[in-house]
């Protein structure tokens, strides 16, 4: 049987990003075993025209448009594909006969709500149910042929299925993950930081609460997938690959871990891992980590407050990064990458200046490269902070100003400041409904950021806060 029916499997940002995703690579290798549907990938490249990249076919000549949308931001990206393709930005400006617009992702299932008038049909949480449905699906109504209401009718059965255009999204109960085997990356991409590098999970979801992060909520139930299967995925997908990422929120708190990077260590690759609780994780592990080849370690301790530390349910005292880091530099790694956030609720100035004092601490104690990342707190929908403002433009240029000013040009520290209009944006988006639709439609036409929004009644400078009866409460 030939190729018979098209879909678009889009990630908006370049190729490396999406091809670094576990989740986008995972629906991938689940949309492929479906022989009636080509599935062809397309990633956000800034030169040339929209074409996939299998086929070299453009985006216009897909009756099917899926998109993976970890982040916000990433609409832009997405909005400006679809623009340039010239298929229609709101789903009801596009026929009946398609193209139908298809919508999934943590962005999406955190707080659809500034998305909706752009999609058919969004699917929240885990997309394992609707790769395995959809395919389905279309095989018994054919998109371009079949109406988009007889899909979309079908499309209700999907676990997390919302069809903005029939509710308003009364109450939404997003795709748990039932999975017991791991997700991983089954094309190994030969660019970018994870070249060579097979991505298998760990875990799903973490069992810690920390006050500003949503990982909690979106991984529900917490499962640490067993060494047993993540080897597995290893030795029958992962073979090629010279490195192996370990993915997950929370790998110190894995139980087997000295097994997992054991048995990869007996078969030649390097480990590589995410963000590790440096105060969780255990001498041996570490040791392990460094022998099979690991130089760069990333934790994250947010805050050297202690009172913001305690608020947010993770307290790493400076001495023990102190300590981390010269443990580090004696095993032999020579990074040491830091995730700071500024503006969380209730900080002030003399906080700032604890994390000063921290940064420049570690930087002396220890012959190891330090680098930091720094970015501004943002309420996330399903987190405890969700209610909690982003701080006045003024007053977070002001801290980050003077984190810049402390710490700029200290030898063997490399420091990332992440703060910009966009990330005010990311903020909105966060925290708003559809009311800034139009917004983005101006901003996908070429507008800046905060004059689209300022149209919309949004100023950028202002505090940045959920409404008290926000949409996103409503999503379970
Ligand atoms: S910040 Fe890290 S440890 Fe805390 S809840 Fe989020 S993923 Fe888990």
């Amino acid at each position: 049987m030939g190729w018979s029916q098209l879909l678009a499997w889009v990630y908006p940002n370049r190729y490396e990003v999406g091809m670094s995703n576990i989740g986008y690579q995972w629906l991938y290798g689940l949309l492929r075993e479906y022989p009636h549907i080509l599935t062809e990938r397309f990633f956000f490249e800034k030169v040339g025209e929209f074409t996939s990249l299998e086929g070299g076919r453009k985006l216009s000549e897909f009756p099917v448009i899926a998109v993976s949308m970890p982040f916000e931001l990433d609409i832009l990206n997405f909005l400006e594909m679809l623009r340039a393709s010239g298929v229609p930005l709101k789903a009801e400006d596009r026929s009946d006969k398609g193209p139908i617009i298809v919508g999934g992702g943590n962005a999406l299932t955190l707080n659809p709500f500034p998305f909706a008038y752009f999609f058919d049909l969004i699917v929240l949480g885990d997309g394992a149910d609707w790769a395995t449905r959809f395919p389905e699906i279309l095989r018994n109504n054919p998109p371009g042929l079949a109406d988009k209401e007889a899909i979309l009718d079908e499309s209700a059965i999907i676990e997390g299925a919302w069809i903005p255009s029939r509710d308003d999204g009364g109450d939404i109960q997003k795709a748990g993950a039932n999975r017991t085997e791991p997700a991983y990356t089954p094309i190994l991409t030969s660019f970018g930081h994870f070249r060579n590098m097979f991505l298998v999970e760990v875990q799903r979801g973490c069992p810690f609460s920390c006050g500003f992060c949503a990982s909690r909520w979106l991984g529900l139930p917490f499962e640490n997938f067993t060494a047993k299967a993540i080897l597995q995925a290893f030795d029958d997908f992962g073979q090629s690959a010279e490195r192996v990422g370990l993915v997950g929120s929370a790998i110190a708190e894995h139980d087997e871990l000295m097994a997992i990077i054991e048995g990869f260590r007996e078969r030649g690759v390097k480990v590589h891992t995410s963000s590790i609780r440096l105060d969780r994780i255990s001498a041996d592990s570490l040791k392990l980590l460094a022998e099979s080849g690991l130089k760069t370690v990333t934790f994250a301790p947010e805050t050297a407050s202690e009172k913001l530390a305690r608020k947010i349910g993770k307290w790493i005292p400076p001495e023990d990064m102190i300590a981390a880091a010269q443990k580090l530099s004696r095993l032999g790694f020579v990074e040491m990458k830091l995730y700071w956030i500024i503006g969380l609720p209730g900080e002030s100035m003399a906080d700032i200046e604890q994390n000063i004092a921290a940064i420049e601490g570690i930087v002396g104690a220890a012959d190891i490269r330090v680098s930091c990342s720094v970015n501004p707190f943002i309420p996330k929908p399903h987190s405890r902070f969700s209610a909690e403002p982003m701080l006045s433009h003024t007053e977070l240029s002001a801290r980050f100003g003077r984190l810049k000013s402390a710490l700029h040009g200290i030898p063997n520290l490399k420091l990332e400041l992440n703060y910009s209009a966009r990330s005010r944006l990311s903020a909105a988006l966060s925290t708003c409904d559809r009311e800034i639709t139009h917004a983005l439609i101006e901003m996908a036409n070429g507008s800046g950021i905060r004059i689209s929004l300022k149209k919309a009644g949004i100023d950028l400078n202002d505090e940045i806060i959920a409404p008290i009866d926000s949409g996103f409460e409503r999503i379970r």
